[in-house]
């Protein structure tokens, strides 16, 4: 196919801002040319591999600023000055081309089969550094810089958009999924294309189903090595709220604060891909022999969270460290060692055959049979079942205090929705702000407790009646050896015993974390803290948080 005609395509949908009048023009040209369709989809949405194909094209705008000046033979400062201006450098290109210097006679013509054979080949050539790099680097520029020469002014803007891989379009995968639908089956079968596309990733597999007929499109089926769309999660703002939307009993999972890794073993061999469908596999080889040793099969796709420890004490450490080994492409057993990782596997999409329909607690039962569990190297993550808000609570409280994030709730017979937010699990929102606090009361404990004050009462300053006004009990979480600080702290300021209950000399003040503030009429400010917990003691400040803040802190909720 003449590369003009999908440049007279990409002008047309360039003319519109209307993704409906996108559709049905992506529809017409679907249905017309039926020869390339798998190449027009990638190709219209400007990505033309699927990211998990490891296929990088690898030029930036900055390269792409050098094949112009060789296609063209204008200078550099000329481009640079209309992209600049225009700050589009798809224009430049095809400005440059309009104005350009040597004019080659009876240039070969420009097909979208060169146009696609380019791409792969630049793509296949690689980008690493070094001597090598230059080479295949300059390789890449001569490659793209022969099919501008060949082009006209137009067709260079948009060679240059897709091998800087940013058409400006806005052609999205609803868009096409939605063209695809108009144009094989009148606008018909979108859930089953969306689920198709969901399931492979790959809109040419898509596409060509289509037009075999709907049969084939809803036979598709995930395959291992081929990364499929995560789950994704809803938050919520309580845990009444995420029993309201997962049901009861729930599952109840400790959020971790790593990357959420696809692990996909077929006949032995380990993959891994990230929820952005990227492969990491090679950055990641301390994983793939964990999966490798202590996963029991053959062909299966576990969900899972890559979480980095310490390795002086085992202690976990946040994301932000840990992203430095999804990036980086050397020095990886270095790396390896300064921060070595655990796999965390949480669910199970396929095990010799899809698991996608399977309700979630047999998925977890079948993964636990898989998996032998080994610390600092893989183990299941934190997981309860219960219907109980406060052993949920718990279990938050256990996460917050070893540095995880939090928890998540899981709905113990939903499928597994590939690339939805929808609400089979949901992620109980973080703390709020933090208030300082006075300490104005405490209790002295029972049993195990006696001894020690406990059950703080905590307290804001009212301005309006110059006096502290009680916000909520600080009475779970808290550690024996905070018990006993705080026992030591507060012994000193007792002013009034009432059988176990003490009031004490507004003196200390803490940091206190919670769910959220609720109005209440049983506290003398009107408002109680839920599940309010000891974040540090504020020696540095000698007065509490004011009920005005508080006021403020509620209406922002
Ligand atoms: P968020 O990124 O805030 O939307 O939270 C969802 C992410 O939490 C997932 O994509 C996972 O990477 C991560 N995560 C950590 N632990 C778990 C778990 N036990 N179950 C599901 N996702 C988890």
């Amino acid at each position: 196919m003449e590369y003009s005609k999908l440049v007279e395509l990409y002008e047309q949908l360039d003319s519109t801002q209307s993704t409906l009048e996108m559709t049905s023009i992506l529809a017409e040209f679907f249905r017309e040319n039926d020869e390339l369709l798998e190449d027009i989809v990638l190709l219209a949405m400007g990505r033309p591999f699927p990211y998990w194909k490891n296929m990088d094209i690898g030029i930036s705008s900055k390269t792409m600023l050098e094949i112009i000046e060789e296609a063209t033979g204008r200078s550099k400062s000329e481009i640079e000055e209309v992209w600049r201006d225009e700050g589009d450098l798809g224009y430049a290109a095809e400005e440059m081309v309009r104005t350009k210097t040597q004019r080659k006679l009876g240039s070969k013509d420009l097909t979208v089969e060169r146009v696609v054979d380019t791409l792969e080949k630049v793509a296949k050539m690689g980008s690493g550094g070094g001597e090598t790099g230059k080479v295949s680097m300059d390789k890449k520029k001569s490659e793209v810089s022969a099919l501008i020469s060949d082009a006209d002014p137009v067709e260079a803007k948009w060679i240059a958009r897709t091998f800087i891989e940013n058409l400006r379009l806005g052609v999205g995968e609803g868009t096409i999924r939605d063209a695809l639908s108009e144009a094989f089956f009148e606008g018909e079968y979108k859930e089953s294309i969306q689920r198709a596309y969901d399931l492979t990733n790959d809109f040419q597999e898509v596409a060509r189903a289509c037009r075999e007929g709907i049969e084939k499109v809803e036979s598709l089926e995930i395959e291992v090595f081929r990364p499929i769309k995560s789950m994704l999660a809803k938050k919520v703002e309580s845990i009444e709220e995420g029993f309201e939307e997962v049901g009861k009993p729930a599952a109840i999972d400790y959020k971790y604060d790593g990357v959420r890794a696809q692990i996909h073993i077929k006949d032995g061999e380990v993959k891994i891909f990230t929820r952005r469908l990227e492969d990491i596999t090679e950055q990641f080889p301390d994983a793939v022999e964990a999966i490798k040793n202590h996963v029991n099969a053959e062909n299966a796709i576990i969900d899972s969270e890559i979480v980095a420890y310490d390795p002086e004490d085992g202690s976990s450490i946040p994301f932000q460290q840990l992203s430095r080994r999804v990036k980086r492409k050397y020095d990886i057993q270095k790396l390896k060692r300064e921060i070595p990782v655990e796999v965390r596997p949480f669910d199970l999409i396929y095990l010799e055959g899809s698991m996608i329909d399977t309700p979630y607690s047999q998925r977890y039962e079948s993964l636990e049979n898989i998996v032998s569990e080994r610390k600092q190297e893989l183990r299941m993550v934190d997981h309860d079942v219960t219907d109980d808000p406060e052993r949920v609570h718990e279990l938050d409280q256990a996460a917050l205090s070893e540095g995880q994030e939090g928890i998540m709730m899981k709905s113990v017979d939903a499928v597994y929705k590939p690339g939805n937010r929808v609400g089979y699990m949901v992620k109980l929102k973080p703390v709020m702000e933090t208030l300082d606090l006075a300490v104005i009361g405490a209790k002295w404990g029972e049993g195990r407790r006696s001894g020690w004050l406990s059950r703080l009462k905590l307290g804001c300053w009212s301005e309006e009646k110059q006096e502290y006004v009680m916000i909520g009990r600080m009475a779970t979480g808290l550690t024996d050896e905070e018990l006993g600080e705080i026992t030591e702290r507060l012994k000193p300021l007792v002013i009034e015993e009432d059988g176990r209950d003490v009031t004490v000399k507004p003196d200390v003040i803490v940091e206190a974390e919670y769910e959220e503030i609720q109005k209440s009429p049983n506290y003398s400010s009107g408002y109680a803290l839920r599940f309010p917990r000891l974040k540090s003691f504020r020696d540095d400040k000698e007065d509490a948080d004011s009920l005005e803040k508080v006021q403020n802190l509620y209406d922002g909720q």
